[in-house]
């Protein structure tokens, strides 16, 4: 991989306690181009022992943050922050060349990415406290927010960078060291961000990137059951996230979950078609449709139906699929060949159950064999599996509706809740579908809600807490009170 700054990658290695860590055993992994299918790089298959060997340099870490005023946790994120804008073409390349999405989409996440990390900067000289009015005379109540101590972070393929700097952001700002497993398939994004983070001046142990494949699981216990990890942060799949919030409970961690999504798009009669059809353009086919807020469910009234799905076929035709180093490319791979597997299982079953596929849905095997063509499918029952759980791919199943009671059931009738979107010009259905819909987020008109200022995370099966915004940081806080008496 040809970068500006090479020492943004280094052979063979992973980061631990501040430095460039090349284990002397030979368990390697290979990180695969999933447009090509081919090894990019290889890092070190780390194990539960050197997994401990980070959070006893994260402990050690913990006393020197928390004693950092936050003006000076402040600058250290500031600079992370600039380091990362002046990394900005490297970072995407690599993004680029781990996850396969387009250029242009990598360059967006580093963006996001960095955003968060100057947001928490902000925040991070922000942490007050309360003063209570208390019940008895003689007493005098306040809190005071103080670090919750070393965190374990896991984190997914689809978002690199991000999802790594929405939580390493917010728990430096706090005062918190980070050991974090970054997802087998996209290790060397982690990495490269920890090598700038010490360019920064971060202290030895505070952020540490444990790479590992074959010990995942074992490696996943220490950072849910090691007794010095006080909280756990993990955005990835609702059946992982579920074991890992188990196996969090032995030590009574503090948990995070960002799980998986099943977002319904809702399109009424009374919508603005044009601006509905962009909305779904780019919330579907983000990423090829691997993000968990992408729309997954499109519920589109009879009146405008047919209209809506004339001009989405027009608009998916237009994709350019091919590899993410194309600056031509405006669909890139999915993750890997399994994930297009499950794009075409999805497709055969809605067809089954009478859906007409109308473009796309079928793997482009001319170009890899990760590659999916973007896909419309119509009259799609309700109990299909596209219905029923996530696809992750550029599949795009259209269910028609009658009514606005008949949609919002529909649309909740899923264990899951993090996104949902619904375009329509009228506002007191405005108000009363974005109040009905049983999610974390909703886009009122649009299909683009990421944004560091918004709170992100769901209800149900989704997760538990937020992530990002102004509440983001009180995650990685403890709320303390103290009650002095006056005499
Ligand atoms: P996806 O299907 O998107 O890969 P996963 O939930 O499987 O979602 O993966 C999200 C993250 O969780 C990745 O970093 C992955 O390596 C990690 N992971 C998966 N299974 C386990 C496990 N048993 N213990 C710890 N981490 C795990």
């Amino acid at each position: 991989m040809q970068l500006k700054n090479q020492s943004l990658i280094q052979p063979d290695s992973a980061f631990i306690n501040g430095k460039w860590y090349r284990p002397e055993s030979d368990q390697y992994f290979d990180v695969i181009n999933p447009a090509t299918s081919q090894p990019v790089a290889k890092v070190p298959d780390l194990d539960e022992k050197q997994c401990t060997e980070a959070v006893d340099a994260a402990v050690k870490a913990a006393v020197q943050l928390k004693n950092m005023t936050g003006k000076q946790r402040a600058e250290i994120l500031r600079r992370w922050f600039n380091l990362l804008h002046e990394s900005r073409d490297d970072l995407a390349t690599i993004i680029t060349a781990e996850n396969g999405k387009p250029l242009a989409e990598a360059r967006g996440e580093v963006v996001y990415a960095s955003d968060f990390v100057d947001w928490f900067a902000g925040e991070a000289t922000r942490i007050d406290g309360t003063v209570h009015q208390a019940s008895a005379s003689a007493n005098r109540i306040i809190t005071i927010k103080q670090p919750v101590g070393v965190v374990g972070i896991i984190t997914p393929w689809n978002f690199p960078a991000a999802m790594i700097t929405r939580k390493v952001g917010a728990a430096i700002a706090a005062g918190c060291p980070c050991v974090v497993k970054p997802a087998a398939e996209t290790p060397l994004t982690a990495l490269a961000l920890a090598h700038l983070a010490y360019q920064a001046g971060l202290p030895a142990g505070a952020l540490s990137i444990v790479t590992t494949l074959v010990h995942t699981a074992s490696v996943g216990k220490v950072l849910t059951q090691h007794p010095s990890i006080r909280k756990f942060s993990f955005t990835g799949s609702t059946a992982v996230g579920k074991l890992l919030a188990a196996q969090c409970t032995t030590t009574m961690k503090k948990v995070n979950l960002e799980l998986g999504g099943n977002a319904p798009f809702i399109v009424f009669d009374d919508a603005d078609v044009s601006k509905a059809v962009d909305g779904i353009v780019a919330s579907k086919f983000r990423l090829s449709g691997q993000t968990c807020v992408c729309v997954n469910r499109l519920y589109v009234q009879s009146g405008v139906h047919d209209r809506i799905v004339e001009a989405l076929i027009a608009r998916v035709n237009q994709f350019r699929l091919g590899p993410g180093d194309d600056p031509k490319t405006t669909l890139g791979p999915l993750i890997s060949k399994k994930a297009a597997e499950k794009v075409a299982a999805h497709t055969e079953d809605a067809v089954k159950r009478g859906g007409h596929v109308l473009t796309g849905g079928e793997v482009a095997s001319d170009l890899g064999e990760a590659f999916f063509q973007p896909t419309i499918v119509t009259n799609v029952a309700p109990d299909a599996l596209c219905a029923r759980s996530e696809t992750f791919g550029p599949f795009l199943p259209i269910l028609r509706f009658g009514t606005e009671d008949e949609v919002v059931q529909m649309a909740n009738s899923t264990e899951v809740g993090l996104a949902g979107y619904f375009f329509t010009e009228n506002i007191s259905r405005a108000w009363r579908v974005a109040e009905a819909l049983e999610v974390g987020m909703v886009g009122v008109n649009t299909g683009l809600i990421s944004d560091v200022a918004s709170p992100f995370g769901g209800v149900k099966e989704s997760g538990q807490g937020r992530e990002g915004s102004r509440i983001g940081i009180d995650e990685y806080l403890e709320v303390k009170s103290m009650t002095f008496a006056v005499n």
